[in-house]
């Protein structure tokens, strides 16, 4: 699609000067008001291109629709970014910068000496000579992660709703809250939605689009020790600290822990204990690709604590399993077309695509499983939830082409 005059990186500038960082510790909903001011934002810019019915809700989700421009029955998608930037580093007062036409080396933000966006650590920074790239001064976090997205997805509207020869079928737009928390799907309304399936814009590399999640089952072990008077107590005390640190001791070393494992293996990871002499809770999350991954992971936990309960006759330890999410490519394989036409709108963007899966979830994860089928497309962010996060204008640009041309093949095939 070139000519089209880009509005994404002026947007961009303009969202990520808004704070939107979420919180772990509110009990509210979203969990900061302040994301709601960014969602008034896109809704008052959805509303002068035209679209009638963009609104806030109460939960601090943006809902729009884009009508369709076609005489042919299209299949209704939905693109989705989150408007939260992560808990971890402060997103108020972000002061970006733009490197024009990048010339290699290393980037020393001008807030801050000490941070230093390095090549050494941001190997894909090669693949960006000759583009304009947007960082913050060093002091904030940038927020790309995923007002990139956000200010994409606008742009491709912005572009569709001005050039009524592209066609497309109905478009919805769901901006959410709350993501980085994990709980920005909580309370979407898919029906309202009215979605046949979305894509996430929240990816990293251009060309990149992400099909598959980790499977998710958290495991919880309760163990009840014997206590006694500790004067008088041979023979009869089992202390439930020492089984679980006997059970924390049998685990792998050198596998099947977040700090031995990449790529496609998956882990057995304790994440806390609480302990008494008396009793002891031990928390696990377990995370594999395929659910046989997981049974495998799941009965490895339950053989190191059967063996480690055998020198303590007189306690249990029983160990409960939940599931935390699943793969989404379990429900994207059921329907190729979703992944193949983005692949497809990826290359005519000019991009090389790429398929590659995420270690962790996704609010596409969880989508997918309520019944929106939801893979993920890059977005161009690059070294998120840091001081140190880039993106580049030119990568930002190619994402706003892969909507349309995304938005435009459905239109093609349909009848
Ligand atoms: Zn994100």
């Amino acid at each position: 699609m070139p000519g089209y005059s880009h509005t994404v990186t002026e947007r961009f500038l303009r969202y990520v000067r808004i704070d939107t960082q979420s919180s772990h510790t509110s009990t509210t909903y979203p969990s900061t008001e302040k994301q709601k001011d960014l969602g008034r934002l896109l809704v008052k810019e959805l509303q002068e291109m035209g679209i009638a019915d963009a609104h806030l809700d109460e939960f601090g989700y943006v809902y729009a629709t884009v009508p369709s421009n076609t005489t042919k029955m299209v299949p209704v998608i939905c693109f989705c970014a989150h408007m939260d930037t992560s808990p971890d580093v402060t997103g108020k007062d972000v002061k970006p910068q733009i490197v024009p036409s990048y010339q290699g080396g290393d980037i020393a933000l001008p807030g801050d000496p000490s941070q230093v966006i390095r090549v050494a650590d941001n190997p894909a920074l090669k693949d960006q000579i000759g583009h304009d790239i947007i960082t913050t001064d060093g002091t904030t976090l940038l927020g790309a992660d995923n007002k990139a997205g956000l200010a994409e997805i606008m742009d491709a509207v912005h572009i569709m709703v001005t050039h009524p020869d592209i066609k497309h079928g109905t478009l919805k737009i769901l901006f959410t809250p709350d993501e980085e928390v994990g709980h920005g799907v909580d309370h979407v309304d898919i029906k309202k939605l009215g979605a046949d399936f979305a894509y996430t814009m929240d990816g990293e590399s251009a060309g990149n689009l992400e099909d598959e999640t980790f499977a998710a089952d958290k495991a919880t072990l309760t163990i009840r020790g014997v206590s006694a008077h500790p004067g008088f107590a041979k023979g009869k005390i089992e202390n439930a600290i020492k089984i679980a640190s006997r059970i924390i001791e049998r685990l792998p070393r050198d596998t099947c822990s977040p700090e031995t494992t990449e790529d496609r293996q998956g882990f057995l990871h304790p994440t806390d204990l609480q302990a008494t002499l008396e009793s002891a809770t031990l928390s696990f999350i377990v995370r594999d690709f395929s659910e046989e991954g997981l049974r495998e992971k799941e009965a490895l936990l339950h053989a190191i604590a059967k063996g480690a309960m055998r020198d303590f006759p007189h306690s249990t330890c029983e160990i409960r399993i939940e599931e935390q999410y699943r793969n989404m490519k379990v429900v994207l394989d059921r329907h190729p077309q979703i992944t193949e036409n983005a692949l497809e709108a990826i290359r005519r963007a000019g991009l090389t695509p790429k398929r590659t899966s995420i270690r962790g979830g996704t609010d596409g994860s969880r989508l997918s499983f309520m019944g929106l089928p939801c893979p993920n497309i890059f977005a161009g962010e690059h070294a998120f939830h840091s001081r140190l996060e880039w993106v580049s204008v030119q990568d930002m640009e190619k994402a706003v082409e892969t909507i349309i041309h995304l938005a435009a093949i459905w239109e093609e095939q349909g009848q």
